[in-house]
């Protein structure tokens, strides 16, 4: 059938997987009816709302998606999908069914803070725009406070179950550079606890070591191993029977997918079971999940972007009578935002057989393991954070092969060139009087 007719495509989620996939199916296959259903007509840079509570727009972040500019063969329903039936190759929405020859699940993770104990109710739990706001709120009385001179003490955590503790090392470094330029950091204190043996595990040694040094010239008291107990109002209890007193608590809870798909094979998080390599689910080839919907352990915008192109690739294979053979390799780059400076951290990973178990890293001469620090790197996310949303939100594709190593190898070594020592940069003063760095 697919030969003589005009193939239907279906992507669910208008996040970074749903629209890189459409807009390189669109830019692919013009023949074919391209349709995205999400239950939001925007599109959330999430990477960017690290800025919310230090100042930046809610709005800035979230751009309308706006298909029929680029491409004429994909439009967009703004609709949440609640069920699939493989057996019909059918969605279900609110309001309609629509019928798919290929369906591309990209409906991402939410959070799930109510799996521990006291989280809900006494954490800002970070995910969505709205927790950022809430977290700005909250920083700016605690502001006040510490300059009325009463000493507030912060824990932020990554609590057992939570799939991508990037943004909280972003929030406590930014914390304590923001409360260095007021004044105020000698009468806050700063703890860290994670579930994880190293920090930011993922990102392999250099990145854990780099991070730990950091941590200590910033004062930043850090915990590993440390699983939740229980969160009270004023405390956080470990498994160890540790206590963590705390005026503010700002956590990455569990996570869960966003939607769960009965029909679907998934794991006990309803993340869909897929094959590591294409993202076809398991039982189901013509069905893909792409991003943070799957089972994979990488929740990142940058994993979900590249499995959305293996999947675009192995789809268009498909339509033209060929097997699928594009096949994702999990080559992480990210830039943690720190207000005075940034870290890059580029990381070939190796996917675990075991999806539950912990990324390794992956011996890859074309994508060599490389960490770094220095002020134009935050030059450079700002212009990835201008660059991405203004592409994906009009359906034109982003290919990250096209990033060199090269390219990025030279980057780091200007950026070191310009970047000063850590603790030259940002002396730790104790003293709340003393000069800001
Ligand atoms: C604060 C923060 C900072 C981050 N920083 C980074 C970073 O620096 N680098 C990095 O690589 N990653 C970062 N991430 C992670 C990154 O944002 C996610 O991995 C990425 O958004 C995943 O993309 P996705 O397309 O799979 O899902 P999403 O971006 O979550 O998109 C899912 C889409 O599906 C829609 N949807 C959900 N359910 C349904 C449904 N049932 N029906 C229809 N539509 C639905 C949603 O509205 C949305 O449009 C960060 C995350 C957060 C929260």
């Amino acid at each position: 059938m697919l030969g003589f007719s005009r193939p239907r495509m279906v992507v669910l989620g208008g996040g970074f997987a749903g629209l890189n996939c459409a807009a390189l199916l669109s830019a692919a296959l013009p023949d074919a009816g391209i349709t995205i259903v999400s239950d939001d007509d925007r599109f959330t840079y999430r990477p960017a709302a690290i800025h919310i509570p230090f100042g930046s727009r809610p709005d800035a972040i979230a751009r309308r998606i706006r298909p029929r500019t680029a491409s004429r063969n994909v439009s967009l329903l703004k609709e949440r999908a609640y069920e699939i039936e493989p057996s019909h190759k059918i969605v279900v929405t609110g309001g309609r069914v629509i019928d798919y020859d290929y369906l591309v699940v990209a409906t991402g993770a939410s959070s799930s803070p109510r799996e521990i104990d006291g989280l809900t109710n006494n954490a800002i739990n970070l995910w969505t725009l709205g927790d950022m706001v809430r977290l700005g709120q909250r920083l700016r009385r605690l502001g006040v406070d510490a300059g009325n001179g009463y000493r507030q003490e912060v824990v932020l955590t990554v609590a057992q179950g939570a799939q991508c503790a990037w943004p909280v090392y972003e929030i406590a470094f930014m914390l304590d550079t923001w409360l260095r330029r007021h004044r105020l950091r000698g009468l806050v204190g700063i703890t860290l606890t994670t579930h994880e043996d190293a920090h930011l595990a993922q990102f392999g040694p250099a990145m854990h070591e780099r991070v730990a040094r950091e941590l200590e010239e910033r004062s930043i008291d850090a915990h590993l191993g440390g699983f939740i107990h229980r969160v009270r109002h004023d405390r956080v209890v470990l498994r160890s029977r540790r206590r963590l007193p705390f005026d503010l608590l700002i956590a990455m809870p569990p996570h869960v997918a966003s939607t769960k798909y009965e029909s679907l094979p998934s794991d006990e998080r309803h993340f869909l079971r897929v094959d590591a390599a294409t993202c076809a689910v398991r039982e189901h080839p013509d069905v893909f999940a792409v991003g943070d919907c799957n089972e994979l352990p990488l929740k990142q915008a940058v994993m979900a972007v590249a499995q959305a192109s293996v999947v675009a690739d192995n789809i268009v294979a498909r339509t033209r009578g060929k097997p699928y053979n594009a096949s994702f390799e999990p080559n992480s780059f990210c830039i943690m935002e720190e207000l005075c400076t940034a870290t890059y951290v580029q990381t070939p990973m190796a996917i675990p057989d075991d999806a539950r178990r912990t990324v390794g890293l992956r011996d890859d001469a074309r994508f060599p393991y490389r960490v770094g620090s220095g002020h134009l790197w935050r030059v450079a996310n700002r212009a990835i954070g201008f660059w991405v949303p203004s592409r994906l939100s009009r359906l034109q594709p982003i290919r990250l092969g096209a990033v060199p190593s090269r390219g990025t190898d030279a980057m780091l070594r200007a950026a070191a060139m310009f970047s000063k020592p850590v603790a030259a940069e940002r002396p730790i003063v104790e003293d709340p009087h003393a000069r800001a760095a």
